[in-house]
């Protein structure tokens, strides 16, 4: 059910992401509480024409698949530390990535609660949301349920 629901939420979030289009730094700036969407509005619109085309290869399907209401059925055990490449944030296209020294990238919305709702709040779900960004860091690993063995009467 799910495989058929997903995809029509996404282009149905896809196509509301176009028809607003207009008001998108607007309602960034209040969403996130940042003046700085709506002051380079121009900018902002560019970088949000960037953001929608990135979320349709992929990241749209994959929130109303996998994240919302955890779609994954083997739980996997998370290991490493994040180093900011910025793959993760559609292959740094997403329009509140903000480079910073280095080659790398911080998040300009990382403190707001809404963001944990997202795709990049549950980052990375498993080992195929990993692989699907290459990212360097990050590896997942099954965990093994542990099934208790009755004992044997003697
Ligand atoms: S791809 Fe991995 S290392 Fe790169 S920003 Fe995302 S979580 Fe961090």
């Amino acid at each position: 059910m799910r495989k058929i629901v997903a995809p029509a939420v996404a282009q149905l979030y896809l196509a509301s992401l176009y028809l607003f289009l207009p008001l998108m730094p607007l309602l960034a700036s209040l969403l996130f509480m940042r003046s700085k969407y709506v002051r380079e509005y121009r900018d902002t619109l560019r970088k949000v024409r960037i953001h929608i085309a990135a979320l349709k290869e992929g990241p749209a399907q994959h929130y109303f698949h996998d994240v919302m209401g955890r779609g994954s059925e083997v739980p996997q055990e998370i290991h490493g530390e994040c180093v900011q490449c910025g793959n993760c944030c559609m292959d740094r296209r997403c329009v509140f990535l903000e480079p910073i020294a280095n080659d790398k990238y911080q998040c300009g919305i990382y403190h707001s609660p809404f963001r944990k709702l997202s795709n990049c709040g549950s980052f990375p779900l498993n080992q195929w949301d990993i692989d699907r960004y290459a990212c360097p860091s990050y590896t997942a690993s099954a965990v093994i349920p542990i099934h208790p063995v009755p004992a044997t009467s003697q």
